[in-house]
């Protein structure tokens, strides 16, 4: 499907503060979208795939440059309709509504299954957003590394006393998620090995200054980990090879790791896993005429490494599924009892989701490294959270920028308002030199539903109802968002997952800072809703103290 003659081209977002749409309205889902394929950020953009499997931004190059060309002339009183990647309509509408509406890989639930949605891929009538592919919000690693880092930290207080120094722990797959693994480890103390297929991905990490090492063989990168550990240090080493078969290597060795988790992205059992034995070649060439081959001999190696780190888990070690649904494959391969071993929300971050704790990301629209760093600056004067001014010390020492500058932190409901009013504050009174977009990562409180992964295990059972993410994408477009995407199968794959995410852009204007407002509390009011409505004390505790109105909890 991506064969068009123009699979070649470079995108990068205009920088600067010369308008090539007609507004900041739609010059910024303008500039995300391109951003999205920088080559800095996407993983393949000459096929439009941004990470995350085969996740894109646009269905084709057509339909990219027609999302482009409308975005370009319409006004702030339309609204343009995107659906599965291709922009199909311009609405007249409002200047408070959001300028674009995105619905991605939606299916109806009896026919929400790979083998449809492949069908369809092959016809062009769907496409594959991921989470922030789809709609416009990836910024690369940098943007899943605060979730990531947040994650290790937790798991070292569950089970190491809050100290991981001399701790290793190994992963799979170096991809554009995946890649924040190693220095999300080393920054929260321990070192990483991480097995990847790709030299390609390997390379890049190195280069863009996630990854510290690649190490010839297994000897070498256990090696490695050794001599930090003796001169107390955390070192990230990459390793080329198959994770089904270096994990079993791993165990047979009896070279214990401290934590056991993996990102290869095995939600795609047709795209996103390469089976034990095969090379990358002839895995891309059987996809073509075999995809079903493929697909079972995926299954059978995830089924593999899931066994492995079923035995790292008898062992001791503390093992997570990190949101790809291996557990699922392999349970589908047969191996029953998969899900012995916890997801990273259920075990991890859902005390965060509770308390309507999620992500912030703002990005640069002018592209100044400067503006980040003012503004990040200037945030640690408003964020309450005491350990922000640490991130961004740490953020600021060792996370390069990918494409358009940007950051992001997680953040309770009234720090988010605050951040993002303060944000709009800066872009009106010049601190920053162009408006900023104020996002979010799909991952969040009360945006997804995903029974393997954000919703697994809810205290009320309600692990897979689909209306939280409905009715947050809605009350993002009620609230005043710039964009709203809603889309299905992203992290856990066809089938198993419904989320939504919305950006705001910050152009300094009242209009806006009474946008951003609205969209912020709202979306983190939402989240506080699902899990108080499920029953967390937290929840419900933190609708009390931020005076959220619950009618069926008012007496
Ligand atoms: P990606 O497609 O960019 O990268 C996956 C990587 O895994 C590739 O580099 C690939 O070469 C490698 N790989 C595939 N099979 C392998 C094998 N058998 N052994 C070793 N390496 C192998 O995907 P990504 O964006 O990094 O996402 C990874 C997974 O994490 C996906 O399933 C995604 O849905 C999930 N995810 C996680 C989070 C999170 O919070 N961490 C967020 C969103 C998605």
């Amino acid at each position: 499907m991506n064969s068009e003659p123009a699979n070649r081209r470079i995108v990068r977002a205009p920088r600067g503060t010369t308008l090539t749409a007609r507004s900041w309205q739609t010059e910024a889902p303008l500039r995300m979208l391109m951003n999205n394929l920088d080559p800095e950020v996407a993983e393949r953009p000459e096929d439009l795939v941004v990470y995350g499997g085969r996740g894109r931004a646009a269905r084709n190059w057509e339909a990219f440059d027609r999302i482009v060309a409308t975005l370009t002339d319409m006004s702030d009183a339309e609204t343009l309709l995107v659906q599965s990647g291709k922009p199909v309509g311009v609405l007249a509408t409002h200047p408070d509504a959001p300028r674009v509406l995105i619905a991605n890989s939606n299916l109806v639930g009896k026919w929400a299954t790979q083998e449809v949605f492949d069908a369809l891929e092959r016809q062009g009538l769907m496409m594959f957003g991921q989470m922030t592919a789809g709609s416009w919000t990836y910024i690369g690693s940098q943007g899943i590394i605060g979730g990531t880092f947040e994650t290790f930290v937790e798991a070292g207080r569950q089970h190491y006393g809050g100290d991981l120094s001399g701790r290793w722990l190994l992963t799979g797959g170096l991809g554009g998620m995946g890649g924040a693994q190693p220095l999300a480890g080393v920054m929260a103390g321990c070192s990483v090995l991480a097995v990847e297929m790709r030299p390609a991905a390997i390379a890049r990490r190195i280069e863009s200054g996630y990854l510290d090492r690649e190490a010839a063989d297994l000897d070498e990168a256990l090696r490695l980990i050794d001599e930090a550990k003796a001169s107390g240090t955390a070192i990230s080493v990459g390793l080329l090879g198959n994770a089904a078969e270096v994990y079993e290597e791993i165990l047979a060795r009896g070279d214990l790791p401290d934590l056991v988790t993996d990102q290869t992205a095995a939600h795609d059992p047709l795209q996103g896993y390469v089976p034990a034995g095969w090379t990358i070649d002839e895995w891309e060439s059987r996809r073509e005429r075999d995809p079903a081959g493929v697909i079972a001999a995926a299954k059978v190696s995830m089924a593999r490494q899931v066994r492995a780190m079923l035995a790292f888990k008898a062992r001791g070690v503390p093992v997570f599924d990190y949101g790809n649904n291996i557990r699922q494959m392999a349970r589908d391969a047969g191996v029953e009892e998969a899900f012995d071993f916890p997801g990273f929300i259920a075990a991890y971050v859902r005390p965060q989701f509770c308390r309507g704790r999620t992500q912030f990301r703002w990005i640069a629209l002018s592209g100044e490294a400067e503006d980040i760093r003012v503004s990040s600056e200037a945030l640690k004067g408003v964020v309450s959270d005491p350990t922000f001014t640490r991130w961004i010390e740490m953020a600021s020492e060792r996370i390069r920028f990918q494409g358009l500058p940007s950051r992001s932190y997680w953040m309770g409901l009234a720090d988010r308002v605050a951040a993002g009013l303060a944000l709009n504050r800066m872009v009106a009174e010049g601190v920053v030199s162009a408006p900023i977009v104020v996002t979010r990562d799909h991952i969040s409180s009360g945006s997804v539903a995903s029974p393997n992964r954000e919703s697994e295990g809810m205290l009320d059972g309600s692990d897979p109802v689909a209306d939280w993410p409905m009715l947050n994408a809605m009350s993002a477009c009620s609230s005043g968002a710039t964009w709203v995407s809603l889309h299905h199968g992203g992290g856990t794959g066809i089938g198993f997952s419904q989320h939504a995410g919305f950006a705001c852009v910050a152009d300094g204007s009242d209009a806006a800072a009474a946008k951003i407002a609205r969209v912020l509390g709202n979306d983190s009011s939402v989240a506080v809703f699902r899990h108080a409505d499920a029953g967390y004390p937290e929840a419900v505790e933190t609708a009390r103290a931020e005076g959220l109105r619950r009618p069926y909890a008012e007496a």
